[in-house]
């Protein structure tokens, strides 16, 4: 039987913080406890959480009482997941941590189980989204400018091969595509190496793909290009669930997808069906972002267009991490059009540290999917 969020609660209230004294559910520690099909998601606001090593004790000592109240041996527990707020409720600290080893035979195969990774490339992303417009190529391709500019060797993959945003957004333009051999040597611009559709078939053309065709594309983009050693590959996903997902899960072992987001209801609803599509799949979901959180007037003001927050209340009902939101700027949509991804970063502005602290928060979540073991993990910011 799986895990409810009482038995969480009950199993947290056992749990002593070591500068207090008392137990974590009487002192209001529980900023946030969320259950999903086994998986237990919670956020402490610990005032004994000051170290390291505190979070680390006080992150066993909390799976090990929510193993025991997850019924006989813990059987109930699909994974738990532990955010460390600090009073301002930044996160400052995640463990993340399996359930009990299961019998394999209870696990079934997914076409993940069997990708291979790509030879030189030590990190796989993908970026994905429940529907079209929701800002998934803008965020894929701030991400990868984001984690170049913190010193990463990056690769970008439109892998959207349906409607190709990178020659735009990455500023192509006047760029020919070279091929040697048999191999496509990606553009280099903004310090990431870059592939995408859009540079091999005509400009303007419709592209029309069935299902064999789309497979066929994608997986020429990804092993016959050129990529050299890379940190990180983020590949930016055809909106919705197709064949390039499939495609991509069966041929390519990723650390994980992160899901963009607004924060409506019907955004929301299809971005739950892509975190279901990704799981089924075998591919962990790192994250949701929440884009176009909200609205800021030249006057300051902030406009709440379309229900901010909605995307990270949502990620909680996944049992996923928050990665993090990024306002309606216009700079960045000017920036976008201008193929100048670089300037979003330039100044001290909302806009540079959001995107900035959603490639920190990437990162975050790549090393700890990257370390996942049965015992916790911790990380720190
Ligand atoms: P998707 O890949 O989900 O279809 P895009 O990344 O192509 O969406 O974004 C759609 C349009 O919205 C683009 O013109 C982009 O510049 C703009 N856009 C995306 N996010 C923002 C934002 N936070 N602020 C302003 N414009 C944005």
């Amino acid at each position: 039987m799986a895990i409810t969020k009482d038995a969480v609660l009950a199993a947290l209230a056992t749990v002593e913080d070591p500068a207090v004294r008392r137990d974590l559910v009487s002192i209001g520690a529980v900023t946030r406890c969320a259950v999903c099909d086994g998986r237990v998601s919670i956020a402490l606001r610990a005032p004994g959480a000051t170290s390291d090593e505190a979070r680390s004790a006080l992150a066993e000592a909390a799976l090990a009482a929510v193993r025991a109240h997850a019924g006989e041996s813990g059987a109930g527990l699909v994974g738990m997941r532990i955010e460390f707020l600090d009073k301002d409720g930044a996160v400052v600290g995640v463990a993340d941590t399996a359930g009990p080893k299961r019998a394999p035979a209870a696990t079934p195969p997914t076409p993940q189980a069997a990708a291979p990774g790509l030879p030189g490339v030590a990190h796989i992303v993908a970026v994905g989204a429940g529907k079209g417009g929701v800002g998934k190529s803008t965020i894929a391709v701030n991400l990868a400018v984001g984690l170049a500019r913190a010193g990463r060797a990056v690769g970008l993959l439109d892998g959207d091969i349906y409607g190709p945003s990178l020659p735009t957004m990455m500023g192509l333009g006047a760029m020919d595509p070279v091929v040697i051999g048999n191999r496509i040597q990606p553009f280099m611009a903004h310090g990431v190496k870059c592939v995408t559709m859009g540079k091999l078939v005509e400009p303007g053309k419709p592209l029309i793909w069935r299902g064999p065709m789309a497979h066929g594309a994608f997986k020429q983009l990804a092993e016959q290009t050129e990529w050299g050693e890379l940190d990180y590959l983020v590949i930016d996903l055809p909106p919705g669930t197709g064949d390039v997902v499939l495609t991509m899960a069966q041929m390519l072992r990723l650390d994980g997808a992160a899901i963009v987001c607004t924060p409506q209801r019907v955004a929301q609803d299809d971005a739950v069906r892509a975190a279901g599509m990704f799981r089924q799949l075998g591919v962990p979901v790192l994250g949701v972002v929440e884009n176009m959180s909200y609205f800021v007037g030249d006057d300051g003001t902030e406009y709440d267009l379309f229900g901010r927050g909605g995307a990270e209340q949502m990620a909680q009902r996944l049992g996923a991490p928050y990665l993090g939101g990024v306002a309606i700027n216009t700079r960045l949509r000017v920036n976008s059009d201008a193929g100048d991804p670089s300037a979003n970063f330039a100044g001290d502005d909302a806009l540079a540290r959001d995107l900035t602290r959603l490639v920190e928060r990437l990162e975050q979540e790549v090393a700890l999917a990257a370390s996942q073991t049965a015992a916790p993990t911790l990380t720190v910011r």
